[in-house]
């Protein structure tokens, strides 16, 4: 059997927790009736779909007092949901009698499951502005500029998915939501959720998305938590983007994804109890790669060095003279698995979009590497990760000619050139 690769790429998929992995071949398989239908087989499918949906609840420090969950397909769905619900018109005419004069804001570094539908509104004729990074992070000021009486809806990621950058979103939602009450304040949260507590009561934040595969479950499972209080004071703003049955309380047409909320059962049992333990493995495991690669390698620069605002699994390097699409290969025929500041559209990778708003040129984000790590990869994987690293990167700069800057070792952070 093929050797297990290291995998330092966790931010893309978490891969299945062994909890999730026993839970899903134990299962008695009476679970996995409809969920809808009211013979025993239903009834034990529904009930697990609510005890998730309490869990979920307890992942966003909310209750089911104050907020929904709604179940969705993953965070894709979940993001174009809270994008584009708010401007629907409820006999599906396209936008709400309203939105031609509404505007949307959200932020230059957000995921194409959320730029792309604001770009659909868009090509519509809604207004919308992106918010950019000032000295690589985002202030409430900048984003009360953007937002206007007629702002109907604002969306801010917690954490970004590329550089690891943890955003203010609760400061920026309290501060624009006391300006402008009408606002619906939506947030990406599947990066953040499961490695760090989130508390969702008391904030201004009305909705949330989440991920399962991003949680150690199943992939094509996830959801959007909303505010009751959102739904309330605004009962024709936000309507379902899926017609069909009265699943999830009719805001999500579709026989919900049984497996895959069983899986996210299994992986939030797991996780809710050790959140901290587990951010604290995942921080240990990111010092100790980085100490090594930091000492191991000269002209090497972090993207995003700010622990105390920085994912406690995610490192966002720049390699000086070496493409990193080519060491991601590289890496990958020696058993490492990584991923490189760009994004393939269109079978032509595009430097990374985050990379370049945060003062990054497209040379720049083509030399960059994203490490994201699990809370539970064995260190010696990390030391042993660590020398692949260093090796290929020496190896690649040797065959190019590289020439070193002479000892310019880290710990320079970019956008402050
Ligand atoms: N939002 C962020 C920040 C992500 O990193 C991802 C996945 O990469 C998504 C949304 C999309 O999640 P899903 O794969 O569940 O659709």
């Amino acid at each position: 059997m093929a050797k297990k690769p290291i995998n330092l790429d966790a931010n893309a998929t978490y891969g299945l927790l062994s909890e999730v992995v026993e839970g899903l071949c134990s299962e008695n398989s009476l679970t996995f009736y409809n969920p809808s239908s009211i013979h025993s087989g239903g009834q034990r499918a529904r009930a697990l779909i609510e005890e998730t949906r309490e869990l979920v609840l307890l992942l966003f420090g909310v209750s089911a007092r104050e907020a929904i969950v709604v179940f969705t397909s993953g965070a894709t769905e979940s993001n174009n949901a809270a994008i584009l619900a708010p401007f629907m018109d409820k006999n599906f005419k396209g936008f709400n009698e309203h939105s031609n004069e509404a505007s949307l804001v959200s932020s230059v570094v957000e995921h194409p499951s959320v730029f792309e539908p604001i770009k659909r509104l868009e090509l519509m004729g809604l207004r919308v502005s992106l918010v950019g990074l000032r000295n690589g992070m985002f202030s409430a000021d900048s984003f009360i500029e953007e937002t206007t009486a007629s702002t109907k809806v604002v969306s801010l990621m917690m954490a970004n998915n590329e550089t690891g950058a943890i955003f203010p979103v609760e400061r920026i939602a309290s501060a624009v939501k006391e300006r402008f009450p009408q606002v619906f304040f939506h947030s990406d949260a599947v990066q953040l959720a499961g490695k760090s507590g989130i508390s969702l009561s008391e904030t201004a934040i009305d909705a949330v998305s989440f991920s399962g595969h991003k949680l150690g479950a199943l992939c094509g499972v996830g959801g959007l938590v909303i505010k009751r209080s959102a739904l309330l004071s605004n009962p024709n703003g936000f309507r379902p983007i899926l017609f069909g049955g009265a699943q999830e309380q009719k805001w999500r047409a579709g026989t919900e994804n049984v497996v895959g909320i069983l899986s996210l059962n299994l992986a939030l049992k797991k996780i809710l109890p050790e959140l901290e333990g587990r951010a604290r493995a995942m921080r240990q495991r990111k010092h100790l790669l980085k100490q090594k690669l930091m000492t191991g390698l000269e002209d090497i620069t972090i993207n995003y060095d700010r622990e105390e605002t920085s994912l406690p699994n995610t490192l966002s390097l720049r390699v000086e003279g070496v493409n990193a699409d080519d060491l991601v290969v590289a890496l990958d025929l020696s058993g490492v698995l990584i991923s490189s500041g760009s994004a393939c559209s269109s079978g032509k990778p595009e430097p990374s979009h985050v990379l370049k708003a945060m003062g990054l040129t497209e040379s720049q984000a083509r030399q960059s590497i994203r490490l994201s790590l699990r809370a539970e990869e064995p260190l010696d994987n990390i030391n042993i990760a660590g020398e692949k690293i260093i090796n290929t990167i020496k190896a690649m700069r040797t065959a190019s000619c590289y020439q070193p800057k002479n000892g310019v070792i880290g710990g320079e952070v970019a956008y402050e050139r």
